[in-house]
């Protein structure tokens, strides 16, 4: 395991995933194909990742006092997770996706926040050691707002590196886009963030310009099968190609690479080593289904990059 030590900050949900052929239309009801229940959420995703990768990492989230919540746990403990810092909330529910999949691999989603939205900075105070003592915190956007923001203040004043994953899409103040270290939007984020639409190089490269005159060190916007463009303040940026694989589902593609690319830089691997780690990461996760289920084991990375 690595000696650095990662926090992640974030949401943990239950998927309810039913594959159907069309969507149901207002007042309809359809009959679906396939059905599955599975653990997600953003934060959970980007910490399995990372936990699975091989980094020492402490998990800040919370679950309600159902079955859910304890199952879930149990998992996060098994995926080399320090669960300690994960609140159980009395008379709440562990949050949930209800997620349709049409035959096109589109998806409609609903979520309840449920236990996720008691992660407010009252009870991150409690926990606000944990990301002093530590070299990263990694973070995404289905927290409460003020508590991301927090977390990223500590973590400055603490020479704590502060890696934001803005998703799902919106758009961001100021004050908290100068607290990030790197940041790494899709395309849909990045053109919330910026304005600027990512369709080609020029379009990533001035939506990275925007993220950097914010005060943003490092910017890699991931580009679903045609890798990453990564830009670093001061320089020209460029795409780090991912690896060509039969996708499956890309369901938590882009947790899988961010868990894993944290788990990357702080064994020390340079920039584009630690992207060319978590691309590999990546590419195996979109050639299994589900979210958690498809998140790769060390073992299975290292094996990858052989
Ligand atoms: P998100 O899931 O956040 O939208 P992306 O779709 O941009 O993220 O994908 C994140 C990363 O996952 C990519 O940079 C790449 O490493 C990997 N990836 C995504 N789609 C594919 C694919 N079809 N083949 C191989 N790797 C992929």
């Amino acid at each position: 395991m690595c000696a650095a030590k990662l926090v992640v900050l974030g949401s943990i949900n239950v998927d309810h995933i039913l594959n159907v052929q069309q969507f149901p239309q207002p007042g309809e009801t359809v009959r679906g194909d396939s059905y599955q229940v599975a653990f997600g959420g953003k934060g959970a995703n980007q910490a399995v990742a990372a936990g699975r990768s091989g980094a020492d990492i402490t998990f800040i989230a919370c679950v309600g006092d159902d079955d859910i919540g304890a199952n879930v746990k149990k998992q996060l403990q098994q995926d080399n997770i320090k669960t300690e810092c994960i609140d159980t909330i009395e008379g709440e529910t562990t949050g949930v996706a209800l997620i349709y999949v049409n035959q096109q691999g589109e998806n409609v989603i609903g979520i309840n926040a449920g236990a996720n939205a008691h992660l407010t900075i009252e009870r991150l105070t409690c926990y606000q050691q944990k990301i002093m003592d530590a070299d990263a915190v990694l973070m995404q956007l289905e927290s409460p707002i003020d508590t991301v923001q927090l977390a990223a203040e500590i973590a400055q004043k603490n020479q704590t590196k502060v890696i934001l994953n803005p998703a799902p899409a919106q758009s961001l103040p100021d004050s908290l886009l100068a607290l990030v270290d790197i940041i790494t939007p899709n395309e849909t984020e990045a053109e919330h963030l910026t304005g600027i639409a990512v369709n080609d190089n020029q379009g990533a490269q001035a939506a990275a310009e925007v993220l950097h005159k914010k005060g943003i060190a490092k910017v890699m916007i991931t580009l679903g099968s045609r890798g990453v463009w990564f830009s670093e303040k001061g320089c020209q940026g460029k795409i780090i190609p991912c690896f060509r694989v039969k996708a499956v589902d890309t369901i938590a593609a882009g947790d899988t690479f961010n868990g894993a690319y944290v788990t990357a830089l702080l064994e020390g691997k340079a920039d584009e080593e630690a992207i060319i780690f978590a691309h590999a990461a990546a590419a195996i996760a979109v050639t299994r289904s589900g979210a958690q289920p498809s998140v790769p084991w060390r073992n299975e990375i290292d094996q990858f990059l052989i």
